[in-house]
């Protein structure tokens, strides 16, 4: 597909170079100040020339930057080196910091009924430098916005794409923020609609970061979650439960749990026997949290719940002993929420 990989076409270019040169082009690139080859000064000028003549500085070209109403929140569309668009988020959290949401494939596959991503289908997985280069992209905006808070403390695998479909490139984007940046692997969050081969493969990767995971669920309840996660299949909440387990083992701590991701649908998975089946299950498992998201609008036929209803369902979960948060939506004017990433028709 001549996707190549950055860092190997480097390798390339320079084959007799040392691996210190490589580390240190690679260290630069992730530098606030750094915004070209050029601007790396300490590499000789005969390599800054090719760079320039031969690697594109980043993989992604900024085509707009959406800031919401608040000012809390914005929301980025890149073109890739091929044509399509991908969108990233940068949004302010409570510790007065920045989070972002970074996508991991070009559409999606997995078709969510009520997600805008899902009815784009999929395109292509990105390149594990597509992916890095969406927090480039925040870094760079961030330092031409000096009033703005500048760190970027969390990052969460949540925009465009199913990124345990993604697994290899997911993977090595991880590394690489991880060799590069100061965020720690409990700050970052991996979201999959849960794919369980991959997951189970996570488990026994040497090289898989300590990342948290959180799974979206969205009922446990066998057959409404096979309606609204079309990928789901019978035996997929006993599997899961079976996972969720080995997975506490391996991983679990306390700044490591588990989170189940649950959307909040009016008159689909919000009432209070919904919310005691997914307590049972949850407690079934050892130590869930559980993320209740109101779901934001998307031309999908669902309705979001009520506050009451949201409000009681938080209140089940709690009495049956489930550490339970509810997300605060942010950035739903500009389409930056969860679920709503997919090109805005201008
Ligand atoms: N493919 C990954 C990442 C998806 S986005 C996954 O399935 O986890 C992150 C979260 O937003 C997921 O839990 C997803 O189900 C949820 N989401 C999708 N559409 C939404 C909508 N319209 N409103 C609220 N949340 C939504």
């Amino acid at each position: 597909m001549g996707y190549e990989n950055r860092k190997s076409k480097i390798a390339s270019l320079f084959p007799k170079e040392p691996d210190f040169r490589l580390k240190q082009i690679e260290t630069a690139m992730f530098q606030k100040e750094v915004k070209c080859w050029d601007d790396i000064s300490t590499l000789p000028a005969l390599m800054r020339e090719i760079l320039n003549k031969e690697v594109p500085f980043s993989s992604l070209k900024v085509e707009n930057i959406y800031a919401n109403g608040a000012g809390d929140t914005f929301k980025a569309i890149a073109q890739v080196a091929s044509g399509e668009e991908i969108e990233t988020v940068l949004m302010k959290n409570p510790r007065g910091h920045f989070t972002i949401c970074v996508s991991s494939q070009i559409g999606c596959a997995m078709r969510c009924g009520f997600c805008a991503t899902g009815k784009m289908g999929l395109t292509r997985n990105l390149e594990a430098e597509e992916i890095v280069d969406q927090y480039r992209i925040w870094q760079t905006y961030l330092a031409g916005r000096p009033e703005l808070p500048q760190l970027i403390s969390n990052i969460v695998y949540m925009g465009m794409g199913e990124p345990m479909a993604n697994y290899e490139n997911v993977k090595l984007s991880l590394q690489s923020i991880f060799r590069n940046t100061d965020i720690g692997e409990t700050h970052v969050t991996v979201s999959t609609v849960g794919v369980l081969p991959r997951l189970e493969m996570l488990l026994n990767d040497p090289d898989w970061p300590h990342v948290r995971m959180a799974i979206s669920l969205h009922s446990a309840d066998r057959e409404i979650r096979k309606e609204i996660v079309p990928t789901s299949y019978d035996d997929f909440l006993p599997k899961l439960a079976d996972w969720s387990k080995r997975y506490l083992k391996r991983f679990g701590n306390r700044r490591h749990h588990l989170t189940f991701e649950y959307v909040m649908l009016r008159g689909v998975n919000d009432s209070p026997n919904d919310a005691r089946l997914l307590a049972n299950f949850s407690n079934s498992i050892g130590d869930i949290r559980v993320n209740l998201i109101p779901y934001n609008f998307t031309d999908c036929g669902f309705q979001s719940s009520t506050k009451e209803s949201i409000i009681e369902f938080h209140e089940v979960l709690e009495k049956h002993g489930v550490t339970t948060t509810v997300r605060k939506t942010q950035g739903e004017d500009i389409a930056a929420a969860c679920g709503q990433l997919i090109k805005m028709e201008s």
